[in-house]
């Protein structure tokens, strides 16, 4: 994807990647961490605190930096919710979701009715994509 690709916070619009990286806050074990995520989608290499105890297989809660809302999905608490706007040859908006859980990879883009998943963890539920073909 060379398109600009923009993640936004779907409570407050803020957008969560100003430049190189997707700006989320972290909470796990009662501490808190900004937490930078690659904007590509697939490429799950993170820039986390040294001391941010993050281990495989733990659940971290997601807040926005800029409102502090809580990213939870509703439909699927064990995702995590945001916005996504992509300009360029092809527009798109719509909603990204992204395990919670460490080392779990999977992130589905969803927009018009249509998913795209990616992650080696994608898909392998069998997922009702959070009934997104009755909502949008
Ligand atoms: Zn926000």
């Amino acid at each position: 994807m060379s398109d600009l690709l923009t993640y936004l916070c779907p409570f407050c619009n803020a957008s969560l990647n100003p430049r190189e990286y997707v700006i989320l806050r972290g909470e796990l074990k009662g501490r808190r961490a900004l937490m930078l995520f690659n904007p590509t989608p697939g490429d799950y290499s993170t820039i986390i605190p040294a001391d941010f105890p993050v281990e495989m297989n733990d659940e971290v809660a997601f807040y926005c930096p800029v409102c502090s809302r809580d990213l939870a999905c509703p439909q699927d608490p064990s995702m995590a919710e945001l916005r996504f706007r992509k300009e360029g040859d092809e527009e798109e908006q719509g909603t990204v979701l992204f395990s919670r859980v460490a080392g779990r990879r999977a992130t589905y883009f969803i927009a018009e009715g249509r998913v795209h998943s990616f992650g080696e963890h994608a898909d392998a539920d069998g997922v009702n994509y959070w009934g997104v073909r009755t909502t949008i």
